[in-house]
């Protein structure tokens, strides 16, 4: 077999949701694009809460009807303070109604969400997947070329980086990241359980960070288990009836008996992100971006509404007849991700230190937060639209509008 040549407009590496989505709503655009996947991964069993407007985003992309019977609504959020320190805020819930919503989210499991964008993908005529890694990215004359594990390349005029926390993309333009980690991992399980979950999510926040139960469709939720490194290596050691017991236990059997489901994943903690999101051609998307952790159901929400964001800006240059991957597109796009990425990655840093502090008046503001939020219906109320949909910078997916 020969090396692969190919020439595109665009060429986005990595196939994780965020490349997918990008690559679909660009080449659906009218914009010839090349993905490289890269090889096939390990098993992901995490699920994904998708919001409201990456729920309109995927159905404008023709996605949401192949896998929207899998996933189970998110129409009320409990915050319960599970900490048993002195300040101790109190239960807080939001429900999706109060702002006029069927559901804050939908969440699902993200082996069915990468099945419904690899079957859309393979429907667009635009767009040519190529089941290979990138080796090296270069930058020169007007073009990005991504050299192919096979000694082939893609050339093109604008680089989408969705090749994740370890760039290669974003080496290649320069981009340096700032990070920090957390003393915490994170285990990620799916279970059955007893009780109706009644489409709550329920967020236990404890010393060590949250354990938030998701619904999925029936008597099944997933499960974000965030603890301490040196619990880490107990929970890894159970299986079978005591690790369903260890689960029931930290849930306060709100959902009756569980069957913890086999598979499980296991995230060290931490925060890190680009100091630009774009420059020389390359734009980064999703955790070739930022990473953050999972609290809130930020990450990949801001991945896709990246991948919306490039998608835009580069259809409008081309419609224009102007450079897909010139100056004013890589700017305009860093410009346009910069406040929505910076404000939810401090908020969201914020929340969880305030969670692991020893610090009392930190505890104190925490607890105080959450009962005006409780308390107050109208800043309650700004909070919830805020956490599902930014004011400013929406881009016209995410609305459910066509590019
Ligand atoms: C425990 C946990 C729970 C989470 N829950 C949520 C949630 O409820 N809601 C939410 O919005 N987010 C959530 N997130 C975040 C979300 O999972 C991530 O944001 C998302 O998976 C990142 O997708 P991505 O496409 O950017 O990266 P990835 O999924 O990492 O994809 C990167 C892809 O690039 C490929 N690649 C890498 N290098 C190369 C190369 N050289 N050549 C070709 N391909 C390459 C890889 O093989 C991979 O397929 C959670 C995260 C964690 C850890």
């Amino acid at each position: 077999m020969g090396e692969t040549r190919y020439e595109a407009e665009v060429v986005v590496v990595g196939g994780g949701p965020a490349g997918l989505t990008a690559a679909i709503a660009l080449a659906g655009g009218g914009i010839p694009t090349a993905l490289v996947t890269g090889q096939p991964r390990r098993t992901d069993n995490r699920t994904t809460a998708l919001l409201a407007g990456s729920v309109a985003a995927l159905e404008a992309l023709g996605v949401w009807e192949r896998c929207r019977a899998e996933a189970g609504a998110l129409r009320t959020m409990r915050i319960v303070d599970d900490t048993d320190r002195l300040w101790r805020a109190p239960e807080v819930r939001f429900e999706a109604a109060e702002i006029g919503l069927d559901a804050f989210a939908w969440n699902i499991e993200n082996r069915h969400l990468a099945d419904a964008l690899q079957g859309r993908a393979a429907e667009i005529d635009q767009l040519v997947r190529i089941e290979q890694d990138a080796r090296a990215a270069d930058i020169s004359d007007g073009h990005i070329r991504i050299s192919l594990a096979d000694g082939g390349s893609v050339t093109a005029r604008l680089g989408v980086a969705a090749d994740g926390r370890r760039s290669l993309c974003r080496a290649a333009a320069g981009i340096e990241t700032d990070s920090h980690g957390y003393p915490q991992t994170a285990f990620t399980f799916n279970l059955a359980h007893a009780r109706p979950h009644g489409d709550i999510s329920t967020e236990f926040h404890t010393a060590h960070g949250p354990f938030t139960l998701v619904p999925l469709p029936g008597l099944r939720a997933s499960l974000v288990c965030v603890v301490a490194p040196v619990e880490a290596a107990r929970i890894e050691a159970l299986g079978g009836d005591a690790l369903d017991a260890e689960i029931e236990r930290r849930s306060h059997s709100i959902l009756g008996k569980v069957q913890v489901e086999p598979g499980h994943g296991a995230f060290p903690l931490g925060i890190e992100m680009a100091r630009r999101f774009a420059a020389r051609r390359i734009a980064l998307i999703g955790e070739a971006g930022h990473v953050i952790p999972p609290i809130g159901a930020q990450g990949l929400n801001l991945g896709l509404r990246d991948a919306a964001t490039i998608a835009e800006l580069a259809v409008a240059a081309r419609r224009a007849g102007d450079d897909v991957g010139g100056e004013e597109v890589t700017d305009e796009y860093d410009r346009r991700r910069r406040a929505d990425v910076k404000s939810r990655t401090a908020a969201v840093d914020l929340l969880n230190r305030s969670l692991l502090t020893d610090f009392l008046p930190a505890q104190s503001v925490r607890g105080l937060g959450l009962y005006v939020l409780d308390r107050i219906g109208p800043l309650r109320r700004a909070m919830m639209r805020e956490g599902v949909a930014p004011r400013l910078s929406e881009p016209r997916l995410m609305r459910g509008e066509a590019l």
